[in-house]
């Protein structure tokens, strides 16, 4: 496996890998690191379906609210390269800060997301997209992959990478790719190290939760539907953020599931000082 910190040298190397094998593929899975199965089930995909695959561990500044969160992210890298290795991954990309931004490069985005920014994630985390959408911007710009690889776990990131690469037509296709989960059904997540086992025990209410709103969504109303799984989700200590039932695309509340052919279930909760998101695609 290569380990780069610089988009000179991953550059160099993939130009000797492009004379050697013209038509060789490249695909990408940007991260945060502290790896786990979710990551690296991104990472068989794209081993499966290009010659090479790059991940990128780089703990973005530009998209935490929160300085707090940003210091308590966990930082794994000796652990993150043992597990790329052992998935087949040829390349990691490990960027300073000032690599990714150097001071005289503009890589600030000036667009907006047709909306897709403003709600759920976007309205309670004020800022974080456009910090995410400049980073994979960025990254993209850096890599220029083929491919990229993206979990249905962050289902409104994945939405406005979408988004942003038709409004800059840039040449990459976009995989979506599906949510993995602990036996229990909580959302493999970088953040779930830092649950107290207390809560630990409560969390798969989340997962069981969207599994009674799939049900659910046949036969009574969307309103009462949200209502009730809020209720849910209200246990001691945990606090909903919101639990929306949208539509995939615009991701604008559905009132009635006759409204849409693709409805997706959205909810991101505090429990403790851990903010929790999962989701579930409830019609496609
Ligand atoms: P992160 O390191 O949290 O920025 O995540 C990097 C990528 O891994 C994103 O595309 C996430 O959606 C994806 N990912 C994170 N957790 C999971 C999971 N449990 N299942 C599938 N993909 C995931």
């Amino acid at each position: 496996m290569f380990l780069f910190k610089r988009e000179k040298d991953l550059k160099a190397f993939y130009k000797k890998k492009k004379l050697e094998h013209p038509d060789c593929t490249i695909g990408f899975v940007p991260t945060m690191g502290a790896l786990h199965h979710g990551h690296i089930s991104l990472i068989e995909r794209s081993v499966s379906e290009n010659d090479y695959t790059v991940c990128s561990i780089f703990v973005n500044p530009t998209q935490f609210n929160e300085k707090s969160d940003l210091d308590k992210y966990p930082r794994t890298i000796e652990s993150d390269m043992a597990l790329l290795e052992g998935a087949g991954n040829n390349v990691v990309l490990w960027p300073s800060a000032t690599e990714v931004y150097p001071p005289r490069l503009k890589t600030k985005l000036s667009i907006s997301f047709d909306g897709l920014e403003n709600v759920m994630e976007g309205y309670f985390r004020p800022g974080h997209f456009d910090g995410m959408a400049q980073v994979v911007k960025r990254l993209l710009d850096m890599v220029e992959p083929d491919k990229l690889y993206m979990g249905q776990k962050d289902f409104q990131q994945v939405a406005i990478v979408g988004n942003m690469i038709e409004q800059l037509s840039m040449p990459v296709d976009l995989v979506m790719c599906p949510i993995i989960r602990e036996k229990d059904g909580l959302a493999m997540s970088s953040r779930n190290v830092r649950l107290p086992r207390k809560d630990r025990v409560q969390v798969p209410v989340i997962h069981k939760t969207l599994k009674a709103v799939s049900r659910k969504i046949k036969k009574q109303d969307i309103s009462s539907i949200k209502k009730w799984a809020i209720d849910q989700l209200s246990l001691p200590g945990f606090k909903p953020e919101y639990f929306e039932i949208v539509d995939g695309r615009t991701l604008q509340a559905v009132a009635n599931i006759q409204y849409s052919d693709y409805i997706v279930a959205c909810t991101a909760i505090w429990v403790g000082e851990v903010r929790l998101i999962d989701n579930m695609i409830l019609k496609s």
